[in-house]
């Protein structure tokens, strides 16, 4: 990578500090939300797309639901929740994914 991986982290950790100040302490739903950032790949300064994809809890009630009888498309619903799945956020300029947000804090 030839990119100065230095000074975006910086401005990220600066543009992160702003928003802390914006907002309440507590913003649950933050993370979820697109950010505006400097693309650690192409350079510019974007906000991040952010597109929900099935993550670990999103599997996990499916297949609670599926053990609890709700098997004919009710346990599909968490796939149509986006409150219930990840959220990927990449940049709208070169396509790279930059981060995930995880409803649960690991991954299989
Ligand atoms: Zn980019």
């Amino acid at each position: 990578m030839t990119f100065s991986s230095v000074g975006s982290y910086h401005l990220l950790i600066t543009l992160q500090e702003d928003q802390d100040l914006e907002y309440t302490p507590c913003t649950p739903m933050s993370h979820q939300q697109s950010k505006q950032i400097i693309c650690p790949y192409c350079g510019n300064f974007i906000t991040t797309v952010a597109n929900p994809i099935p993550g670990l809890l999103t599997w996990l009630l499916c297949s609670g639901l599926f053990v609890f009888g709700c098997f004919l498309g009710c346990c599909l619903l968490p796939f149509c929740m986006q409150s219930l799945m990840d959220v990927v956020h990449s940049c709208p300029m070169c396509r790279q994914e930059l981060f995930y947000y995880r409803r649960l804090g690991f991954d299989l």
